[in-house]
């Protein structure tokens, strides 16, 4: 996904959104925010140990705990992350509101080039690979890629709708 060779071998750490007594968004169906990104992240670890050419990729949380926003970009920088991705899912009174949102920060530094063409390549496989309807690519200072904008690439996906049917 990351065909880039300036992004191809650095460490990934991928932000699993919420946790604990933070549930995030809540679905129709019951299903929580946090229990959702929890079995992306660790679903994506598998999937790369699996691999023949494992990236180098850390979570900032393996199980069901709040971690305070700070430290989740503290860790970033603790891991000399090259790339921090936050993962999370949308919630709409719209029921019919359905597909991907990636955002970027507002603020801009020297990584805000490499962030915003990994947006947009997430989108483009995200729709091609899962079939994820794009609703383009955003900028806006979400405090996890404010304080890590100056550091290295950073974005956050919104990955579907929980108040969608057909994607919760
Ligand atoms: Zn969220």
């Amino acid at each position: 996904m990351f065909g880039q060779e300036t992004v191809t071998h650095k460490r990934i750490l991928i932000d699993v959104g919420h946790g604990g007594k933070d549930s995030g968004a809540i679905g129709i169906n019951g299903i929580e925010e946090k229990d959702i990104v929890l079995d992306i992240a660790l679903g994506i670890l598998s999937l790369n140990e699996k691999s023949g050419t494992p990236r180098d990729i850390y979570l900032t949380r393996y199980s069901d705990t709040l971690i305070s926003l700070s430290d989740r970009t503290k860790l970033a920088k603790a891991l000399k992350a090259g790339l921090f991705i936050s993962l999370h899912c949308n919630h709409s009174d719209n029921p019919n509101a359905r597909g991907v949102e990636i955002y970027v920060a507002n603020s801009t530094s020297q990584y805000s080039k490499d962030a915003t063409w990994l947006a947009f390549q997430l989108q483009a496989a995200l729709n091609k690979e899962l079939g994820f309807e794009s609703r383009g690519v955003k900028f806006f200072d979400f405090q996890v890629l404010r304080e890590t904008v100056d550091y290295c690439p950073s974005v956050l996906l919104e990955l579907g709708f929980l108040s969608n049917l057909d994607e919760s």
